[in-house]
This record gives structure tokens, C-alpha cells and sequence, in this order.
């Protein structure tokens, strides 16, 4: 499938970033991805804290203008999943596609959804269980729903679902919320949110579609059913660092183990974005991974000749 100078895995905003700056550059490059163009964040009604939008935009549109931009300097792309990486002077990326070889690398391939793992769960996915408010919030109009999670992501959610639903049940295992002030405020000042503490969601339960959970207080140890047409689960996220994990220091979070430079632990293989320790997981950090990957990529490649 060919040789090339550095290949970039993931397509999110960290490996379009690297993309566009590696192409622009002149060197043979080359993203792989393996879904669609813009990562997670294309799952973002509106994304609000990314600069130079101050009306904000939405993550697909941004996803797509930074996939454009990236093509108009050249970056090639290929949607192929990466399978291995075997590294040496050439590393060999083994994909569906085929293998490719490259000088350098950025790892950019994200995160995914970090799953309950409760009964029920996996059966209505689709029927009532999401991982995505800004996708299918719009279902749940007048419905009552809940959220589980403490973080940023669990209390946006649920303040995107005020808009739909009739009433929103934030359901937390501890008793006080991981997000930021500013969103728990807004969630607090928010009459249709409702916060059940201490809480953890023991299964979902259904028929056609899931009606209801049961919720389990864990100072009580009592359980509830809580009748609910929807539930969005919002626990945090996985690295997909799977792949890289024989070849690459990972952290005990499955998170790929960087320097400042974000090189690895792999001489020519760099992290960028959500898959590297200690993201702050935010675009405009990935972003700011994919300048700093590929500018070590580039220094990297240098040097080897
Ligand atoms: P997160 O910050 O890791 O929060 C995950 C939440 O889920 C925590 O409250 C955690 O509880 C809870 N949790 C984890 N496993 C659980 C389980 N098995 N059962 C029940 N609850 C569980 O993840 P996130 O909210 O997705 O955020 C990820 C990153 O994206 C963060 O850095 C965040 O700041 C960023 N983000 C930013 C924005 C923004 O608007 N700026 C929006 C979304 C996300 P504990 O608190 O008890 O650990």
C-alpha cells in the first residue's frame, strides 16, 4: 500500500491537525481512519469553547472544515482500521486495507464510550440506551430520561436534554459532581434536573424499548425502579489505545505514555490527543497535540536521514 514519510492513525481533531500541518510541510503523509472524519466531537450539537467561533459551531461542521482544510494541503486519507503496529527502521502499520510503512508515526486514534456494564444495558442500546445526547436527544421530546455520570459531559448532557425532555434525572454515584462550576451551576439553576446522589444504575429493564432502571443507593443499599423512557450513560471515556498496547508504554487508564514532545516510548512513534496520559481532552488540546506530534514527527525524520 506504500511507503511514506510520516502516517497518521485517527482522524478526530489531534490527527487532522498533524495532518494538515505534516502535508502542508511537503513530507509523504498519510491519515488513516477508520469511521468518520472528526472524532468524537462530531457528536456535539454545539461546541461553545473552541476559539474563533464565538456564536460556537457545530462539532460536525468543524470536524468537516478541519478534514477540508487539511485536503486542500494535500493530506492523503485512507479509511482503514488499524490492526498492529510493528515498529523498526521502517515501522509496518497493518491495517484492513493492507500494510503500510512509515518513517514516522502520530497515533491520534481517540477514545470511545466507557460502558456500564450492567444488565440490559448492551440489549437496548438504540432502544432507549445512548451514549450520545446531542445525537438522540431530539427522540425523548416531553419524555422523562436520566443521565448517569458526575462529569462535564454527564451534566452537558443532561442540560442539552432539558431542552427535549420533560424531566432529567442526573443520577451520580457519590455525592458531589466531578464537571466544572459554571456547568453545575446551569444544571442546578435548571428546574427539569433532577440529581438522585449516591446512586448507581444496577439495570436497565424493558421490553420493545427499555421503560425503566433499577437504581441502586449505595449509603442505603437500597433499590428503586426508576421509569424512564431513556437513559444516557456519560461515565467517562476509554482510550482505543488497543492496538499500540503490545508495542507502546500504556498507563494503567489505557492511555498512551508521552513526553512533552509527545514522543512514546517508541523512538518515531508520537501520541496526540485523547489517547495520550493526561489529556485534558478538550479539541482545542487535541488540536494543540496534533501541532506539537507532527512538528516532533517532522524533527524526528530529519534527523534519520
Ligand atoms: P469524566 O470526567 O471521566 O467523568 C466520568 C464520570 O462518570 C465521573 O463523574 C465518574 O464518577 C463517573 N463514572 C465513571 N465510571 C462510572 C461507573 N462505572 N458507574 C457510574 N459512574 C461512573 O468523563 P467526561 O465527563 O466524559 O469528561 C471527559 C473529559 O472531557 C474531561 O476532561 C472533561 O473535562 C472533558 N469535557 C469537557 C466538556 C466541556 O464542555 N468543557 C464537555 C464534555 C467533556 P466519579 O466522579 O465518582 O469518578
Amino acid at each position: 500500500m506504500g511507503e511514506y514519510d510520516i502516517v497518521v492513525i485517527g482522524g478526530g481533531p489531534a490527527g487532522l491537525t498533524a495532518g494538515l500541518y505534516v502535508s502542508r510541510s511537503g513530507v509523504r503523509s498519510l491519515l488513516l481512519e477508520r469511521g468518520a472524519f472528526g472524532g468524537q466531537m462530531i457528536n456535539a450539537r454545539i461546541v461553545e469553547n473552541y476559539p474563533g467561533f464565538p456564536d460556537g459551531i457545530a462539532g460536525i461542521e468543524l470536524g468537516s472544515l478541519m478534514q477540508e482544510q487539511a485536503s486542500k494541503h494535500g493530506l492523503q486519507t485512507l479509511f482503514a482500521e488499524v490492526s498492529l503496529l510493528v515498529p523498526g527502521p521502517r515501522h509496518r502499520i497493518v491495517t484492513t486495507e493492507g500494510t503500510v510503512e512509515a518513517r514516522a508515526i502520530v497515533v491520534a486514534a481517540g477514545s470511545h464510550y466507557r460502558q456500564l456494564d450492567v444488565p440490559g444495558e448492551k440489549q437496548f442500546v438504540g432502544k432507549g440506551v445512548s451514549y450520545c445526547a446531542a445525537c438522540d436527544g431530539f427522540f425523548f421530546r416531553d419524555r422523562e430520561v436520566a443521565v448517569v455520570g458526575g462529569g462535564d459531559t454527564a451534566v452537558s448532557d443532561a442540560l442539552e436534554l432539558s431542552h427535549y425532555a420533560q424531566r432529567v434525572y442526573l443520577i451520580h454515584r457519590r455525592d458531589q459532581l466531578r464537571a466544572g462550576q459554571v456547568l453545575v451551576q446551569r444544571a442546578s439553576d435548571e428546574p427539569k434536573i433532577e440529581f438522585i446522589w449516591n446512586s448507581v444504575v444496577e439495570e436497565v429493564t424493558g421490553d420493545q424499548m427499555m421503560n425503566a432502571l433499577k437504581v441502586r443507593n449505595v449509603r442505603t443499599d437500597k433499590v428503586h425502579t426508576l421509569k424512564v423512557a431513556g437513559v444516557f450513560v456519560a461515565v467517562g471515556i476509554v482510550p482505543n489505545s488497543q492496538p499500540f498496547a503490545d508495542v507502546l508504554k500504556i498507563d494503567d487508564g489505557g492511555s498512551i505514555v508521552a513526553d512533552q514532545g509527545l514522543a512514546t516510548s517508541v523512538p518515531g512513534i508520537f501520541a496526540a490527543g485523547d489517547i495520550r496520559q493526561n489529556s485534558p481532552r478538550q479539541i482545542a488540546s487535541a488540536v494543540g497535540d496534533g501541532v506539537t506530534a507532527a512538528l516532533s514527527a517532522m524533527r524526528y525524520i530529519q534527523t534519520q536521514i
